[in-house]
């Protein structure tokens, strides 16, 4: 792909010129724009190799035809692309809203062509024309393509290679959500901004409000320079969901008009709350690169062999589940809760905001810290809106139990995947207890909760071994008369039954069934979330295999349902040291210290595999420098995880030189005893955060140095993990 052609100098297509001119020295740059002015000044500037002055003149002989034209000009653009291009040009554009563009290129052709790729770059400025031209706007910002069934997957792939060069991230994404995003990320906010200026420029006294506006009023109406043209057209092209958001945003200021109004403090410091948690929440996101900016997040580690031992103390980030539940639980406790060591993730988080929404005041997180000031059992109010859970599958289980003891009516929305995930596992058993709960007719989500049913406590036999859905019932059982009892097919995470009784609500357990009695009351209380195991894991196994290690792990949350790892480690001789053994709110926590200890194969008993099923990526790693056969069986559930653990492991560790085969439910590992070390090599963590982690301990006992790509999630499930793993020695380094 040589020749490229331009159409529309501004901004944007004269940035791609640029771009291209900066990277690709052999490329040649045809364009055009609507004044013969700005084609003389690309021409004069070096942007473009020739000029043309017509739409049709310019695509003859084009590889690649980019249109980067006003939105109210595609139309006309397009029919003379349609009519001159080479039959085997591929063709993109990168307008703002998606729909128009489809429908525009649609009623032309008669059907979306297969040589057209539509796109947009998430880059830009305020500024406009030849003039804001810059090499560098489209570096570490990504570009969405919203290509169609019927589009040639060879022409996606010449677009995405044509973005890339310029530095830019590509993604792909449906037209229909691009355009519902970006009507709510980028099209609202600007006609807020434009609106604002607007609006307070119809003062007569605006030039004394200019003069005297602070930082906030820059800050806030700064895209209101924009091209008001662009802006215009971008605004008709994507009426329906603009149309929405506006309407959505009014709904709003209509409210908080109101509160001000009757001087209700409360909602209006709620409402503040909330948006400043998902303001915090966006940034730490976007800071961490998740969601929209994930090309500025670290996707490949390099870990290069390691000298000397792991060392130091350190303290991984907190339980996802016990972040929860302490919030939830506080929430109906009487008094005010202080939590420490919250994790601070998306899932957690739309816990925290459903309760906010339900009238509860929480403070935080901050650093960690969060005070819930407990309404007590039957303090929640309604929500004013659908209770919005992200992906959070744990919220939603485990408020339907929570809702369907209330006396208001509930509906609890997610995002597209949680909204695939199967719910009726949950409605299904609330329903014996007399709740009315209703899912879609596929059972997913939306659950809508009629609350102000009596509760009768019952018993049921669980058909599937599921933490969260033996926690919805327990919770309902606490508003529901009589004993609620559940019996667990095989053992689960029991932090619902042990927090319960943290806070002084009384849970009967015999065997695999836990019961509670409705009508007692909670009790607030400190709860310093114990760190969480599973990530606790990568350090466990890397300072049993360096030489050398002493490492202590502090405040590890060690629940007998969750600590497989322990025992197994345990088991192949590991030397891990379980002190100050203490309760936290009902749940066990410890330090531990681990120390260097040469590692022996074992045959894994089948009933440690559910309690370590997270920690069997590092696990394979121990099992590679253990001496003798690691046999692991009845590990089928890893075969579904973020990846194909088993094959991703068994992939990665033969490219390393590891003895491994993987069987349906497991592995063979014939491992290499102390002397073991990995080979150098690249790797693929196929974004899987716990296959990156693993390989990166791997890493540790290597000839050279590893390479693992695909590591852009580790940040989302372990906060810190990198500079954790640099405190104890780790020789890691990220790049993008
Ligand atoms: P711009 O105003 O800077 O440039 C548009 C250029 O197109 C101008 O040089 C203009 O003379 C030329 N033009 C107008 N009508 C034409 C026609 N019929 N034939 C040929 N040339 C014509 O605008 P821009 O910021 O570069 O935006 C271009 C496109 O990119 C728009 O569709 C916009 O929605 C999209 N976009 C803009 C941004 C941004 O931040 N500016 C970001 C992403 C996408």
């Amino acid at each position: 792909m040589k020749k490229l052609a331009v159409i529309g100098l501004g901004l944007i297509g004269a940035s791609c010129c640029a771009a291209v001119k900066k990277r690709a020295r052999d490329w040649k740059i045809s364009g055009y724009s609507r004044t013969e002015v700005t084609r003389q000044q690309a021409l004069a500037r070096g942007l473009i190799d020739h000029s043309f002055d017509s739409v049709a003149d310019v695509v003859r002989g084009a590889d690649l035809i980019l249109i980067a034209v006003p939105m109210g000009q595609f139309l006309s653009v397009f029919r003379d692309v349609e009519s001159a291009r080479d039959p085997n040009s591929v063709v993109t554009d990168a307008g703002s809203t998606k729909g128009s563009v489809v429908r525009d290129i649609a009623s032309i052709c008669g059907s979306i062509p297969s040589w057209f790729v539509p796109g947009h770059p998430i880059a830009g400025s305020e500024q406009s024309g030849l003039d804001a031209a810059n090499p560098d706007l489209y570096v570490d910002h990504q570009v969405i393509l919203t290509p169609d069934i019927t589009t040639a997957p060879d022409a996606v792939r010449v677009v995405s290679s044509f973005w890339e060069l310029q530095g830019s991230v590509v993604s792909q994404m449906d037209v229909k959500c691009h355009d519902e995003v970006l009507a709510l990320t980028s099209h609202l906010p600007h006609i807020l901004a434009f609106n604002l200026v607007h609006a307070l420029s119809d003062d007569d006294q605006h030039m004394e409000i200019f003069r005297y506006a602070a930082g906030g009023f820059r800050d806030f109406t700064r895209i209101a320079a924009s091209e008001p043209e662009m802006w215009r057209d971008i605004s008709l092209a994507n009426q329906e969901e603009i149309l929405k958001g506006i309407d959505r945003f009014a709904g709003r200021l209509k409210q908080m008009r109101d509160a001000v109004a009757l001087g209700d403090g409360a909602w209006i410091l709620r409402s503040f709350q909330r948006a400043r948690a998902a303001r915090t929440l966006f940034s730490s996101l976007t800071d961490r690169g998740t969601h929209l900016v994930m090309h500025s997040h670290p996707s490949v580690f390099t870990i290069t062999k390691m000298r000397q031992g792991i060392k130091g103390e350190i303290r991984v980030p907190g339980d996802k589940s016990i972040s929860h539940r302490s919030i939830m639980l506080g929430a109906l406790a009487d008094g005010v809760t202080t939590i420490d060591g919250f994790l601070e993730g998306e899932d957690a988080i739309a816990t925290v905001q459903a309760f906010r929404d339900m009238g509860v005041q929480i403070d935080g997180p901050h650093e960690g810290r969060v005070t819930v000031h407990g309404v007590g059992r039957d303090g929640l109010k309604p929500p004013s809106t659908d209770l919005y859970l992200g992906n959070s599958g744990t919220s939603m289980r485990l408020l339907s139990g929570i809702l369907a003891g209330q006396s208001f009516a509930s509906k609890l929305t997610g995002d597209t995947s949680l909204s695939r995930r199967p719910m009726r596992r949950v409605s299904d058993p609330l329903t014996g207890l007399g709740a009315v709960i209703t899912t879609s007719s596929d059972g997913t989500p939306p659950v809508k909760i009629s609350g102000g049913q009596r509760l009768t406590g019952c018993h049921t036999d669980m058909q599937v071994a599921s933490a969260q859905v033996k926690s919805a019932l327990l919770l309902a059982g606490l508003y529901a008369e009589g004993e609620t009892s559940v019996t667990e097919p095989a053992p689960t995470r029991d932090h619902t039954e042990r927090m319960l009784q943290g806070f002084g609500y009384p849970v009967k357990r015999e065997g695999s069934t836990a019961s509670v009695i409705g009508g007692s009351r909670l009790t607030a209380c400190h709860i310093d979330v114990p760190s969480d195991i599973s990530s606790a894991a990568f350090f466990l196994v890397a300072a049993s295999i360096v030489p050398g290690s002493d490492l202590t792990l502090s405040h590890v949350g060690i629940n007998p349902t969750r600590v497989g790892v322990l025992e197994i480690l345990k088991l192949m001789g590991a030397d891990i040291e379980v002190a100050n053994a203490r309760e936290i709110g009902g749940e066990p926590v410890a330090d531990l210290r681990v120390r260097y200890a040469p590692l022996r194969g074992i045959d894994v008993p089948r009933a440690m595999v559910p309690l370590a099923i997270d920690e069997f990526p590092v696990l394979f790693i121990a099992a590679c420098c253990a001496a003798g056969e690691t046999l692991v069986t009845g590990a089928e559930e890893l075969r579904v995880k973020e990846s194909d653990r088993i094959q991703s492991m068994v992939d990665g560790l033969k490219a390393l030189g590891a003895s491994i085969e993987g069987t349906p439910d497991g592995a063979v590992i014939r491992g290499g005893g102390p002397q073991f070390r990995f080979e150098s090599g690249t790797v693929e963590a196929y974004e899987d955060h716990r296959i990156a982690m693993a390989f990166s301990v791997a890493g540790l006992l290597c000839q050279g140095r590893v390479v693992v790509n695909g590591c852009v999630n580790v940040a989302t499930s372990f906060p810190n993990f990198v500079g954790l793993a640099r405190a104890t020695g780790f020789p890691l380094t990220v790049s993008l």
